[in-house]
């Protein structure tokens, strides 16, 4: 019995996030935010003193990362040494470290095992940007969801403008557009679609309209 996964990536602000959440909970599946563990692997590098580009450093540092999660009222909460660190890593200054972090390949290589780990019963929904390509490549179903830049950065800056901070579109737009190209263009792990992936654009989708095309999908495959 191969332990079912379902996998979807693609980048910043496509709403992986919030499709990822609704699919474990209507199957009643496990959730891997991998996102989620190389902030706070970036994190962890800052309370260090590490240097980013330090690998070697970096390498044990990842190996031994104390990090774990769990669902809280349908949040996704985020500890690192038992410690709630859900806020501290939704920043832009951890998301671009983390991005940074995330170009080294042995950096990477320690967390396949850990992200592996969350392959358990009786299914797991794996988020991020190379679940499909390179750390699930035997997934059962293989989702990419994009969406414009200009798009991601109108839903980043209605979300900051939420949380009651003054923002600027362009800012924003500029640093969405950095860590796209160094997402796609990184020689290990590059975010792309995986062959066979379902192909989302959601620059013209509501988030609900997301998830019923998803359904669907699976509905033809189970
Ligand atoms: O998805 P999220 O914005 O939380 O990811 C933060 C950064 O971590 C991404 O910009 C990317 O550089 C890196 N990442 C990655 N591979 C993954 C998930 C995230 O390289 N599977």
């Amino acid at each position: 019995f191969i332990i079912p996964v379902i996998t979807i990536d693609g980048p910043s602000n496509s709403g992986k996030g919030t499709l990822c959440k609704v699919l474990a909970e209507r199957l009643q599946w496990n959730l891997l935010d991998s996102g989620a563990i190389y902030r706070v692997l970036a994190l962890a590098a800052l309370q260090h003193n590490l240097v980013i580009k330090d690998e070697e450093a970096l390498v044990p540092l990842a190996v031994h990362l104390d990090v774990s999660f769990i669902i809280d009222q349908g949040q996704l909460v985020v500890f690192l040494e038992g410690k709630d660190m859900s806020k501290a890593i939704r920043n832009e200054r951890i998301a671009h470290l983390s991005s940074k972090i995330a170009v080294l390949p042995r950096v990477r290589d320690a967390l396949l095992y850990r992200q592996r780990a969350f392959r358990t019963t009786p299914g797991l929904i794996a988020d991020g940007r190379d679940m499909g390509t390179v750390v699930f490549p035997d997934a059962l179903v293989k989702i990419f969801l994009d969406a414009s830049p200009e798009e991601r950065a109108r839903r980043r800056l209605q979300q900051l403008q939420e949380q009651g901070f003054s923002v600027n579109f362009k800012h924003i737009l500029s640093k969405i557009k950095e860590r796209d190209e160094r997402d796609k263009n990184r020689i290990t792990a590059p975010l792309k679609p995986a062959v066979n992936a379902f192909l989302i654009d959601s620059t013209q989708l509501t988030i609900d309209a997301v998830i019923t095309s998803v359904m669907e999908y699976l509905k033809l495959i189970f």
